[in-house]
């Protein structure tokens, strides 16, 4: 029985959550979100905050975005480079992070 190539499902969330751990900025620039979106609110890079002007923050030390407008109103910065369409998926985004962060596999 080969037991080689399953290693994608289960376990990986809370291994990327880690090595994002201090990296919300990073995740930004990458991203190309303003890093002033980690101490105030800025124009979502998703809905553009229509009406309001700005709706998106990220928190830093919980490594999550928020957007009052959006649906859903937030998520981690992994959904954050799902929902501005850097990858079609989870493992997709983990991925596209680890190598641009430079994060071990
Ligand atoms: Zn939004």
């Amino acid at each position: 029985m080969r037991s080689n190539s399953i290693k994608c499902s289960g376990g990986g969330r809370r291994d990327i959550k880690v090595q994002l751990e201090g990296r919300a900025l990073d995740v930004l620039r990458l991203l190309r979100i303003h890093i002033y979106a980690a101490s105030t609110q800025i124009p979502c890079p998703m809905c553009g905050s229509r009406g309001v002007g700005v709706s998106f923050n990220v928190r830093e030390h919980q490594n999550r975005y928020y957007c009052t407008i959006c649906t859903p109103r937030g998520g981690s910065l992994v959904d954050l480079v799902i929902a501005l369409g850097y990858a079609g998926n989870f493992h997709g985004a983990v991925t596209f992070l680890r190598e641009k962060l430079e994060l071990e596999n």
